[in-house]
């Protein structure tokens, strides 16, 4: 019997970007819900998948709550973030939201904390691709020096937090399992 890696996940974006849809979608079917109400402050969720037992915290976007978050960021071995990869207008919001989290103090300790993003809603028409998303998000700068496809197709040994993007659709599922993998990869 393979032992399975218990991982803190903070699953965090703008509201609307389609988190609670993901971890819906990633919990066994037998505990899917099948219609999610939009998040408010966060909730919390335990489930297995794959290699993983995650607790995902799913943190509203809405800034209010984000004195809640951060009793949770010391404790976190990942992040997901999610965008809304048709939200052109409000992906400089949330460039800044992710900003926020990587300069808190908590966060900057943690230099190798693996982020995985997704971009979502890959099946609408004016849905962004993952290398426009990435380039919107600047995580083709600055401290997102190492890893991350499909920027940077080779990990390189520089400074600077693991990182991964895929495009997702999460009402199939599509691109969701990817993600996944890269995270595990990242924890085991
Ligand atoms: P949250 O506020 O980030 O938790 O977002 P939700 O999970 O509540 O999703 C917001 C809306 O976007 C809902 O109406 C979802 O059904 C829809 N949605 C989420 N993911 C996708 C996707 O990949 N494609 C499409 N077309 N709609 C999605």
């Amino acid at each position: 019997q393979v032992r399975k890696k218990e991982a803190s996940i903070l699953c965090i974006g703008l509201d609307n970007s389609g988190k609670s849809t993901i971890i819906n979608r990633l919990k066994p079917a037998n505990a899917r819900i099948e219609d999610v109400v939009p998040t408010v402050g966060f909730n919390v969720e335990t489930f297995s998948t794959g290699k993983l037992f995650v607790t995902a915290y799913d943190m509203s976007g809405q800034g209010r709550y984000r004195n809640l978050w951060e009793r949770y960021y010391k404790n976190c071995d990942a992040v997901v973030f999610v965008v809304d990869s048709t939200d052109k207008l409000r992906m400089a919001v949330a460039k800044e939201e992710l900003s926020q989290l990587l300069n808190h103090r908590e966060m900057k300790r943690k230099k190798n904390l693996p982020v995985l993003f997704f971009a979502n809603k890959c099946d609408l028409r004016q849905s962004c691709s993952a290398v426009k998303c990435a380039q919107l998000l600047a995580l083709d700068r600055g401290e997102w020096t190492r890893g991350g496809s499909p920027v940077h197709k080779t990990a390189s040994a520089g400074p600077g937090r693991p990182w991964h993007i895929c495009e997702s659709n999460a009402l199939t599922g599509e691109g969701l399992q990817e993600g996944i993998q890269w995270l595990t990869d990242q924890l085991m």
